[in-house]
């Protein structure tokens, strides 16, 4: 019987990884331009990291967790999303003590046991960050910047929904106006909503379902209640997306559920996925540390996802950066091949990318796939080159040849590098 990847999980080949490098790339190289520094903590953790961090009622906590219990008997979970893990390894190493701002960033696999469909995957990959210590809009401004930039810089064009969530102040009274508004409409809501109307009302004004949509047109906002803290904070957040060019739409609607966000929540959006159009997002998280059992520290961040990313990107037809060698070694003989695969390792040990032929193709069959890589020079070797010390070095792209001598291959290709 033939093995296959399990359901939701996907074999990235080698066509494939060259987009996700340079995804990765260009997220590391905009992580290094605003100073965050990565952070990599273990796939799994205790259980209780997740149910804390996330919360209990979530749909990722509720139904979507690879749960385990190890042979000691401990209740172990692959991670769903990183904050959480983030956050844990933070109170664990102190972070907060040796800097009065932590700026961190991941790039890696997720694990939830959703229905796999397109754009939804079991093992998925996000890439997020985190600005954890400090309170001031210039952080929550700074994050949503950085995910514009790399959006920017991957092409990729996207809308920006905002929202401010409020906090532990304004936001009881709020869920307690939305708690009585939806109990009045209870009837007409979607069972799903009906049970959150009681665990978490806010869930209820994002649910995607139409006869929710329709109950809910009158519910009031948290906008018209949030407390004069809150207020000020988004105006400042929202002033300085303003000043930056960062275009955003304000949506009352967008609630990010968990009790540990405050004020800002965020998300982005594709037109061009379907109907799992989500980017993207993040918010303020000023309760997370203390409830996970480290001293208040406010922070926020961002998650998104890789692959949808990458839907939008082959969906555009966005060119991906592919690797060539600089150089493919034809050798004619047995003494030639040889000496081409030690000429080959002698040219990578000084940094150039070489290429051989190692199932002794003939020389028209190794020309062909010096041309399929697309090589800009080849070299070529038989009996009398090797007798006179120098190599035939084809410039593909000029269509023109000539004799370099053995000693002067490795420089004569480090200058075309540098050029
Ligand atoms: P969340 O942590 O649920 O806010 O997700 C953040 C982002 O991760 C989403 O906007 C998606 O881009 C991506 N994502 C979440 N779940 C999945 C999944 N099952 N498959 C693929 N991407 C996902």
């Amino acid at each position: 019987m033939a093995y296959k990847s399990v359901k939701g999980t996907k074999d990235l080949l080698p066509q494939d990884t060259v987009a996700w490098q340079h995804v990765e790339r260009v997220i590391r190289e905009v992580m290094d331009l605003y100073r965050y520094a990565e952070i990599r903590t273990p796939m799994f953790e205790e259980t209780a990291v997740f149910a804390r961090g996330i919360g209990e009622e979530t749909d990722v906590v509720g139904k979507e967790m690879y749960t385990f219990t190890d042979k000691g008997g401990s209740s172990l979970t692959l991670r769903p999303e990183m904050t959480a893990s983030v956050i844990r390894s933070f109170i664990q190493h102190s972070m907060g003590e040796q800097t009065s701002l932590n700026k961190l960033y991941y790039i890696g696999p997720m694990f939830r046991q959703e229905r796999p469909q397109a754009g939804r995957f079991r093992q998925f990959h996000q890439y997020g960050f985190e600005s954890i210590g400090q309170q001031g809009p210039e952080c929550d401004a700074e994050i949503i910047a950085i995910a514009a930039a790399i959006y920017d810089r991957l092409g990729i064009s996207y809308s920006l929904k905002l929202n401010s969530v409020g906090d532990p102040t304004c936001r009881p009274r709020y869920r307690e106006a939305l708690q009585e508004f939806l109990r009045g409409v209870f009837d007409q809501l979607s069972p799903e909503s009906q049970r959150r109307t009681e665990t978490n009302p806010m869930r209820v004004l994002d649910s995607k379902d139409e006869r929710d949509r329709e109950a809910t047109a009158g519910a009031p906002l948290i906008v018209d209640y949030l407390s004069e803290e809150s207020r000020v904070h988004f105006e400042r957040t929202r002033a300085l997306l303003d000043a930056l060019g960062i275009a955003y739409e304000l949506d009352p609607r967008l609630v990010r559920g968990l009790d540990y966000y405050t004020m800002t929540a965020f998300e982005f959006v594709s037109t061009d996925l379907g109907s799992q159009d989500a980017l993207g997002g993040g918010g303020r998280y000023d309760g997370l540390v203390e409830q996970l059992g480290g001293k208040y520290t406010p922070a926020v961040g961002f998650a998104a996802g890789i692959e949808r990313l990458l839907m939008v990107m082959e969906k555009n037809g966005y060119e991906f950066p592919v690797s060539t060698p600089t150089v493919y070694i034809v050798g004619m003989d047995d003494a030639s091949r040889s000496w081409a695969f030690q000429t080959a390792i002698a040219l990578r040990r000084k940094g150039i990318a070489a290429e051989i032929d190692y199932a002794g193709r003939s020389l028209k069959a190794q020309m062909r796939e010096a041309n399929k890589l697309s090589c800009p020079y080849v070299a070529i070797v038989g009996e009398s080159e090797l007798e006179a010390g120098q190599a035939q070095v084809k410039d593909m792209r000029k269509g023109t040849q000539e004799s370099v001598e053995f000693t002067r291959l490795a420089d004569y290709f480090i200058q075309d590098i540098a050029n």
